[in-house]
């Protein structure tokens, strides 16, 4: 039975404005990242109809010093955010990332994966159009985000999720699937947590008991993030699969001795071109101790190595199956685990073990 909260907490919601086209305003050369958020903010929530006022929780806004369009965000900045976030939950009723939308599931992953268990619900939204825009989806995006965020204990998130268009979906298993809709995202291998019909309301049980990993993984990823390195200088790439790929273009990625990890983008269930020189290639990348894993180029979907023979040579060439992660999530994971001094073996059992239901059913 989905329920419905009324309530929200006495604690603030956080807003951490980073930037996106929420923010945006027209420039000379089109739509450009702009600041004043808490301002603008307060103005177009004054104009909500009064019931829906009272209902919002207070809120607090930090906006970064430089806001962004999200096509420049990288690793670092995730490992900053969850830096940010970490101090903050207790203090807080709940957070809210405001984030542009292009990179919006990556960023998501990633802190769902850092976090794991934040403390407090963590939700990331931005919208398809600027605030003051006419018909603009900002403001009842924000709205829901900070309902969602405001849930009061015991039955709330302790968990990242996306907030967009009535829907909040699992921030580790969501994929920017439309470049205008309004619906710009979806989760492909798992149902929406919640949905926003005048309130919040939570779909699943999953939703408010956050995904365990057994303790093995557990106590390996609760010893981060003492001596987390910062990944920023391309240490892990992401290579789709295309009709005709040489050895050499991959071995050209692959043997730079920056690259520490790899995501691979197969056919299908897991197939690759039954080429024996690619798996040499990939071979030759899992001996350097290199993290290479696969993930399917489709939505749904999961990858299974086995299924074909050319799959089969990949598993024997030590890739490892990322199930029916997206690939934002495969890679955020792959980014965490080369950030963390672990040795070869137990990054290698920790990236096929689920953390936060990034993987698997739900
Ligand atoms: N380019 C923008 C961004 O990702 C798109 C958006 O926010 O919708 O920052």
């Amino acid at each position: 039975m989905p329920t419905r909260f009324p309530q929200h907490s006495d604690k603030t919601v956080l807003i951490l404005y980073t930037g996106g086209t929420i923010g945006m305003r027209e420039g000379p050369h089109g739509l450009a990242p702009a600041g004043d958020f808490a301002a603008r903010l307060d103005r177009m929530l004054a104009t909500l109809p009064a019931e829906r006022r009272r209902a919002l929780p207070d809120i607090e806004v930090i906006s970064y010093a430089t806001p962004v369009d999200s096509s420049s965000v990288t690793p670092l900045d995730w490992q900053t955010l969850a830096d940010d976030i970490r101090p903050r939950c207790a203090r807080h009723a709940g957070i809210v990332v405001v984030h542009g939308t292009d990179t919006l599931s990556w960023t998501s992953a990633s802190l769902s994966l850092q976090l794991r268990r934040p403390g407090c619900p963590v939700i990331v939204t931005g919208a398809m159009a600027p605030l003051e825009a006419p018909n603009s989806d900002a403001l009842e995006n924000l709205e829901g985000a900070l309902r969602f965020a405001a849930l009061p204990p015991p039955v709330r998130l302790d968990d990242v999720a996306i907030y967009f268009a009535g829907r909040l979906l699992r921030g580790s298993r969501a994929t920017k699937w439309h470049a205008s809709a309004a619906d710009a995202f979806t989760s492909p291998g798992t149902p929406p947590l919640g949905d926003y019909h005048d309130g919040p309301r939570l779909l699943a049980e999953s939703a408010v008991a956050a995904h365990e990993p057994d303790a093995t993984t557990r106590a390996l990823l609760d010893r981060t993030p003492t001596n987390y390195r910062r990944i920023n200088q391309g240490e892990i790439v992401r290579i789709v699969l295309w009709p005709g790929m040489a050895a050499w273009q991959l071995s050209a990625w692959l043997e730079d001795s920056r690259v520490e990890g790899a995501l691979l983008q197969l056919w299908g269930a897991g197939n690759i071109a039954d080429d024996p020189a690619l798996i040499e290639v990939l071979e030759r990348a899992v001996a350097q101790g290199k993290l290479i894993v696969a993930v399917s180029q489709c939505l749904y979907g999961s990858v299974s190595p086995g299924t074909y023979a050319a799959g089969h040579a990949l598993a024997r060439a030590g890739v490892l199956p990322g199930g029916d992660m997206p690939p934002e999530a495969a890679f955020a994971k792959l980014a965490h685990l080369v950030a963390m001094p672990l040795d070869s073996a137990t990054r290698r059992q920790a990236f096929i073990t689920p953390w936060v239901g990034e993987s698997g059913a739900d």
